[in-house]
């Protein structure tokens, strides 16, 4: 996510296609305890695309939440970054060319992607068949004193999703005023367990906060998780599968947003001057956070029957203006390690 702004005026299609992508106002439309954030902006827009005409017989809607980027064809709207198929429920070629183009990292403020660069042993896992029963992975989080509600909902129960996207909630924003006990600084305890985002999942726990949903489960940074939202339940947490063709992708996208606090470039803000949150930590994420994170995949992809193809948000919505930059600073062959590491323990039991 980037650029955001405290502007409270919604930005014409006109004027949003005019602007490259780095430089276009953000949306105005979730503003909630004076912090627009990752998350909150997203299931705001989602709620803007409730009121206006999102998806008009596959025709990209002239609402501004679902604008494209500037010079973006409605063939690229429909297809995304790569390839996908309304009538396959599918983006195109075999499940590991899809993790190749769907897992390119983003630069900061999502001026251009990397090069594909996946570990292999993810690459031979996904769309193969899972190998944990659900009966080691019942095993598994009982030893772990880990209760299936906080990894997506009962193992048991089956899911339709095929993708497996991977967000972070560009949240809080240090260069913003009160965000953070110093502003333009990472806090000092963002790793530990008492911090404040930590504990309340960037303020979706308890259950009904009154938060807006914004994915199906959250990671924080301590290695604890809270479900939003049962795995097998439709939840939009990108813009592609609200904004063209959204019955066609009802169920096929899980998500899960994963703590990170960001600050601007500059990181104190000049006068006058509403902060970005380009920055995010290094490392991005904790080790704690990689293992629960990799759990919550193992969960889903056996609740699938077949292992999911991970993708990053900034790919999933690279068409869209306005689009996502997260993950920022993800580490993938630690993610894949720690999906051995746990698949290889389920084994065991
Ligand atoms: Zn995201």
């Amino acid at each position: 996510m980037f650029n955001r702004s405290r502007n409270l005026g919604y930005p014409s299609v006109a004027t949003i296609a005019s602007k490259s992508p780095s430089c276009i106002a953000a949306d105005p439309l979730v503003k909630h305890g004076g912090r627009a954030t990752h998350e909150r902006r997203a299931a705001g827009l989602l709620a803007l695309c409730a009121m206006l005409p999102c998806v008009a017989g596959g025709t990209p809607a002239l609402s501004p939440a679902c604008a494209l980027k500037a010079g973006a064809s409605d063939e690229q709207d429909r297809k995304g970054l790569c390839g996908f198929d309304a009538a396959k429920r599918s983006f195109d070629s075999t499940p590991a060319d899809q993790a190749k183009c769907l897992l390119r990292a983003p630069t900061i403020a999502v001026r251009s992607l990397s090069k594909p660069d996946v570990p292999a042993e993810l690459l031979a896992r996904v769309g193969t068949k899972t190998t944990p029963t659900i009966s080691q992975v019942e095993k598994y989080l009982s030893a772990h004193h880990v209760i299936d509600a906080d990894v997506g909902g009962p193992v048991r129960n089956p899911i339709s999703a095929d993708y497996f996207v991977i967000h972070d909630t560009s949240s809080p924003n240090c260069s913003e005023p009160k965000a953070c006990p110093k502003i333009g600084e990472f806090p000092s305890n963002m790793n530990s367990a008492d911090w404040v985002e930590n504990k309340t999942f960037s303020h979706h726990k308890p259950p009904n906060s009154g938060h807006a949903k914004a994915a199906h489960v959250m990671t924080n940074r301590v290695g604890d998780s809270f479900t939003v939202v049962d795995l097998k339940e439709s939840v939009s947490h990108v813009k592609f599968d609200y904004c063209i063709e959204k019955e066609s992708k009802r169920g096929l996208f899980v998500g899960v947003e994963n703590i990170q606090p960001r600050v601007g470039e500059p990181a104190v803000p000049n006068p006058g001057v509403s902060p970005n949150d380009h920055i995010a930590p290094i490392p991005g994420f904790t080790d704690e956070q990689y293992t629960r994170l990799a759990l919550i995949y193992v969960v889903a992809s056996v609740r699938r029957g077949h292992w999911l193809v991970p993708a990053y948000h900034a790919v999933i919505d690279w068409y869209f203006a306005d689009g996502h930059d997260d993950p920022q600073n993800f580490d993938l062959p630690q993610f894949s390690t720690s999906v051995s590491t746990i698949t290889a323990a389920m084994a065991t039991l």
